[in-house]
C-alpha cells in the first residue's frame, strides 16, 4: 500500500517535470537522463547554498507539487547559423561550420566536468533564433551561449567581443559575459575588444536565464581566420568559454577591505558603488574618523558592511611603544566605533600589517593579548597598493590583479580615504568577475602574514 503511494507520487512529479521539459528539438543530452531524473524525482534533494553543491538524501519522500531543484547547472550552446543560414562567409570559409565546431567542444569539455549541455543544434541544419530561444526557455537552462564569428571590412581589425542584454539587470548575463570574455581571452590570448551591454539579438534579449553572445574572432581578418579555424585554437577558445562558466557556476572568494575611514567624500563614493552592485565589503575604521563622520560610519553599519578596528590615532609610532599602549588605543576606539555604530567589534587589522618595521619588538605581545581577549585580526594577501603616494589610477587595477595570483581566497586592500580609490572602484569590480564578493566575519578564517602564503 504504502509502495503504491509512493509510485504515485513519483509518477506524478515525472509528469509534472516531462511537461515542463518537451522540447521542439535537441532534448536531453544524454539518453539515459530522463530516467535519472525519475530516480530523482523519488528524492529529496537538499541544497547547501553555503557550499554551492547538492547532495541529496533516500527520505522522505516530497509532496506532490513539489518539483525538485536541478542538481547540475544546465548550459545551453548555441552554435550560431546553420543550413542555408551560413553567417559570414570568407573564401571556403564559412562561419556556421567554425562556430559549431567550437560548440562542440565546449559541449565535450562541460559534459566532462559533469555538466547537463544543450545544443541548439549538433549539425549543419538551419534552427531559426526563436526556436533556440523558445528551446532554452522551455528546459530552464541556466545559462545560455552563443558562439559567432565576426567580420570586418577593415581586415585588420581582429579580436573577441562579447555581448549581453544590459537592459535586463534581473539576469546576471554582465558576469556572465565579463567572464567569457575573459577568460576566453587568457586562454587564446586574443584581444579582448569589448564586453557590450548595448546587444540588440533575439538569443541576448528573449532568454529568460543570464545569456551572452560571443564573437570569437574576425573571420576577415587572414591571420585571425588562420587560427579559428584550427582545432589547436579553436580548443583554446572553448577551454576558455568553460572556464568562464566554471567561475560562474564556482566563483571563487574575495574580501574586500576599506582601511583609515570613514572620510566624507571617498567613503561616501565607495558605499554608493558597493549599494548600487549589492556588494557587501568590510571596513577597518579609525576611531578618530568615526568622531569626525559618524553618519557616515552608521550609514556602513546600516548598510550590511562589516566593521572592525584600525586603531583610534593612526599614528605607528605611538601605537607599537608597548602592547599597553597599543591596547589602550584600540579599546579607545573600539568604544568610539560601539557608542556610534552600535557595532561591537571583534575583528581587527593592525595599521601597517601585523608584522611591519614599527612594531617588531611589541607585535607577539599584542597579538598574545589581544587573541586572549577574543580579538581577530586580519591581514591582506592582495592589495592595490592605494596607500603608495603617487601611483596612476590605473595601476591600482593592475596591482590589484596581479597581486591576486588567482588564488581562491583573496582578502584585498584598500583604503576607503583615497579618492582614485573611488575612482576606480567600478572597473576593479568588473576586472573580478571570477570571484564572488563578501564581507568578513570572525568566522572567516584569517590570513596572517606570518603565514608564508600572504603578500606583505
Ligand atoms: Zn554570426
Ligand atoms: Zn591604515
Amino acid at each position: 500500500m504504502a509502495f503504491a503511494a509512493v509510485l504515485v507520487v513519483c509518477v506524478a512529479v515525472l509528469a509534472l517535470i516531462l511537461s515542463d521539459k518537451v522540447l521542439p528539438i535537441e532534448v536531453w543530452a544524454t539518453p539515459g537522463s530522463v530516467r535519472e531524473r525519475e530516480e530523482e524525482a523519488c528524492e529529496v534533494i537538499e541544497i547547501d547554498l553555503s557550499e554551492n553543491t547538492a547532495r541529496t538524501s533516500q527520505e522522505p519522500h516530497p509532496k506532490q507539487t513539489e518539483i525538485p531543484p536541478k542538481t547540475t547547472p544546465v548550459v545551453f550552446i548555441d552554435a550560431g547559423h546553420g543550413g542555408n543560414d551560413g553567417g559570414c562567409l570568407e573564401g571556403d570559409i564559412i562561419e556556421k561550420n567554425v562556430n559549431l565546431s567550437i560548440a562542440g567542444i565546449v559541449k565535450d569539455n562541460l559534459e566532462r566536468l559533469g555538466y547537463e549541455v544543450v545544443m541548439s543544434r549538433s549539425e549543419d541544419i538551419y534552427v531559426a533564433k526563436e526556436e533556440r530561444v523558445k528551446a532554452a526557455n522551455s528546459i530552464r537552462a541556466d545559462i545560455y551561449i552563443s558562439i559567432h564569428q565576426n567580420s570586418s571590412e577593415v581586415q585588420s581589425v581582429n579580436g573577441m567581443e562579447v555581448w549581453y542584454d544590459g537592459t535586463d539587470t534581473q539576469r546576471d548575463s554582465r558576469r556572465l559575459a565579463l567572464l567569457v570574455s575573459q577568460q576566453t581571452a587568457k586562454s587564446t590570448g586574443a584581444v579582448e575588444r569589448e564586453v557590450r551591454g548595448d546587444a540588440d539579438f533575439h538569443v541576448t534579449g528573449s532568454t529568460q536565464m543570464p545569456a551572452c553572445l560571443i564573437e570569437t574572432g574576425f573571420l576577415s581578418n587572414r591571420e585571425e581566420r588562420r587560427k579559428l579555424v584550427s582545432q589547436e585554437y579553436q580548443e583554446k577558445i572553448a577551454s576558455g568559454i568553460v572556464q568562464g562558466i566554471e567561475y560562474y557556476f564556482h566563483p571563487k572568494t574575495m574580501y574586500l577591505t576599506f582601511d583609515d575611514g570613514p572620510s566624507a567624500e571617498n567613503t561616501s563614493r565607495i558605499l554608493d558603488i558597493l549599494k548600487k552592485r549589492d556588494i557587501k565589503a568590510t571596513f577597518f575604521l579609525v576611531g578618530e574618523n568615526v568622531e569626525k563622520y559618524p553618519d557616515i560610519a552608521r550609514r556602513i553599519a546600516a548598510e550590511g558592511h562589516t566593521i572592525g578596528i584600525h586603531c583610534y590615532a593612526h599614528d605607528y609610532e605611538g601605537l607599537y611603544r608597548s602592547a599597553e599602549s597599543y591596547i589602550e588605543d584600540f579599546e579607545h576606539a573600539r568604544r568610539v566605533v560601539y557608542e556610534v555604530t552600535g557595532v561591537k567589534a571583534v575583528m581587527f587589522r593592525f595599521p601597517g600589517g601585523s608584522i611591519n618595521s614599527y612594531n617588531d619588538k611589541v607585535y607577539a605581545e599584542i597579538i598574545s593579548e589581544m587573541t586572549k581577549r577574543g580579538y581577530v585580526y586580519y591581514d591582506w594577501n592582495a592589495s592595490i597598493e592605494d596607500a603608495v603616494a603617487d601611483t596612476e589610477p590605473m595601476q591600482l587595477i593592475a596591482n590589484g590583479v596581479s597581486t591576486t595570483l588567482g588564488r581562491k581566497k583573496v582578502i584585498l586592500l584598500a583604503h576607503d580615504v583615497v579618492y582614485d580609490t573611488g575612482m576606480i572602484l567600478e572597473e576593479l569590480l568588473d576586472s573580478f568577475p571570477e570571484y564572488e564578493m563578501r564581507p568578513l566575519s570572525e568566522d572567516v578564517e584569517p590570513i596572517h602574514f606570518k603565514d608564508s602564503s600572504a603578500i606583505g
